[in-house]
């Protein structure tokens, strides 16, 4: 019996699913606005308007944009902490979109945050022990010897002294609050972090130290992550494809390198223009965007940069571009293309 074409393509797109860990497909996050005497809703926030990507198994995203661009809130409705508005969230070939009790706590053990302030998510009266034991305790973990051995690893596992195990959140630095929030998400072994602006919190001098543990674990555990900042240098760092997202709106995403030396999009042209140049000798002409960031509450029509973009046609303010692969792997949301 000869194999088919359609048996290869069936066969490549298996393959495909399992290479992925988690699809985003049209996912919209919107807030009610509530207002007049009876609190009714008169309006939407559009934070998230309609995204769709997916991470492969081992790979980093990095999510940029300026702050309010939707890039926290689309991580923790991935995450389930915000409930989607419409699309769908596939995580290791299931959708956990709307999966709710025990299946969503199930699913849970699974993908994990580590958050922008270390401090305000470490509760101040635990002992630090207590707070990496607790996701051990949570799902039915039982053994005390065994967990204070598997709290004791991780300590070890992220740069801190066993004794921090007595100590609590106060007596850290704000690098070491955050080495104890990566150990507490570590805990139960998950596939994915999303790391929402994990180091810019944090002094320089320590940034570089808790980005290259952030790797080092990555390799260890086996680890994927959607990570989120707005500094595109750390970005770049930490990535293999980067998403540019502008109000709510996914504008680009390619490989990192595309993104830096080749940005399409007239958004990610500017963000790339304003980082400093280390080499003297290339000169990079930096493009300032006028105008405010519009609000997510009101967006404008068509693409939503057009009031702010340098290249913009009449067209711009009527269309919506739609998100589409211009160059193998390289997707861009502008009419220019
Ligand atoms: Fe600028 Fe028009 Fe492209 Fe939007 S669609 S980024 S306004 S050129």
């Amino acid at each position: 019996m000869s194999i088919t074409e359609r048996d290869l393509n069936h066969f490549g797109e298996t393959n495909a699913a399992k290479d992925k860990l988690l699809e985003v497909r049209n996912l919209k996050t919107y807030y009610p606005i509530k207002g007049g005497f009876f609190r009714r809703t008169i309006g939407q926030v559009k934070a998230v308007d309609d995204i769709s990507f997916e991470i492969k198994k081992g790979e980093t995203l990095g999510l940029v944009g300026e702050s309010g661009c939707g890039k926290s809130t689309a991580g923790r409705t991935i995450l389930r902490l915000l409930n989607a508005t419409s699309g769908q969230i596939i995580f290791d070939g299931k959708d956990i979109t709307n999966v709710r009790g025990k299946e969503l706590r199930q699913a849970r053990k699974d993908f994990q945050m580590v958050f922008q302030d270390p401090y305000a998510s470490l509760n101040p009266m635990q002992m630090i022990g207590d707070v990496i034991s607790e996701p051990f305790k949570n799902f039915g973990y039982k053994n005390k010897k065994e967990i204070k051995e598997e709290v004791m690893n991780l300590l070890n596992r992220v740069g801190l002294p066993e004794d921090a195990y007595y100590k609590y959140a106060h007596e850290f630095s704000g690098g070491q609050r955050q080495r104890i929030g990566i150990a507490r998400a570590l805990a139960l072994k998950p596939k994915l972090i999303v790391a929402d602006e994990p180091v810019s919190a944090l002094d320089v001098s320590v940034q570089s130290q808790v980005l290259n543990l952030l790797k080092e674990l990555q390799s260890d555990f086996d680890l994927t992550y959607l990570f989120i900042a707005h500094n595109l240098s750390v970005v770049k760092h930490m990535s293999d494809r980067i998403g540019v997202m502008y109000l709510g709106n996914l504008v680009e995403l390619a490989d990192k390198n595309a993104i830096y030396d080749e940005p399409l999009h007239p958004y990610t042209q500017a963000l790339i223009s304003a980082i400093p140049e280390p080499d003297p000798k290339r000169k990079r002409e930096r493009i300032v965007l006028t105008g405010d960031l519009p609000s997510p509450a009101n967006p404008p029509t068509g693409c939503p940069f057009h009031t702010r973009c340098p290249v913009a046609k009449p067209e711009c303010s009527e269309v919506k571009p739609t998100f589409k692969e211009v160059k193998p792997g390289h997707k861009v949301a502008c009419l220019l293309y």
